[in-house]
């Protein structure tokens, strides 16, 4: 077998299966690590034999909106000639979809300024989805049809 430069050990290309018509998985996966990752996942560190339980779970990419009508984050703190520096960070929300590796299903995580999670099955999330698809439509069409 050959080892990639992450240490992660590649079979030869003879043991690679396309059954089910799926890509080969061409990494092995921890042995805690049933099934392939959903093509979504996008962890940061990957799955590993040592991966603790509660970190055992699927995460895709991080959508980030920021929210020009909220206020935004202001942090304040004394410089050396005792001033105030202002920090300020734009007030955001993410979206983004994690799965425990034993859940059945994908849930939606919408984070507000990186402190208040609210977590939506997958239908919930495609019926906020829709409701906000169709509040832009009709804005859009009072704007005069902008989109
Ligand atoms: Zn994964």
């Amino acid at each position: 077998m050959k080892i990639t430069d992450t240490g992660a050990a590649i079979p030869p290309a003879a043991t690679i299966s396309m059954a089910n018509g799926h890509a080969p998985d061409l990494a092995e996966r921890p042995y805690w690590q049933d099934q392939p990752c959903p093509a979504w996942c996008r962890v940061v560190v990957p799955h590993q034999d040592h991966t603790p339980p509660e970190d055992r779970f699927h995460m895709s990419p991080i959508h980030d909106v920021t929210l020009t009508l909220e206020a935004a984050d202001v942090f304040r703190f004394p410089d050396r000639t005792g001033g105030t520096v202002l920090e300020v960070s734009p007030s955001f929300i993410t979206a983004g979809l994690l799965q425990g590796w034993r859940e059945r299903e994908a849930r939606v995580i919408l984070t507000h300024a990186a402190t208040h999670d609210i977590e939506l099955t997958v239908a919930e999330a495609r019926e906020l989805a829709e409701a906000l698809s169709g509040l832009v439509r009709q804005a859009a069409e009072t704007a005069g049809g902008a989109s």
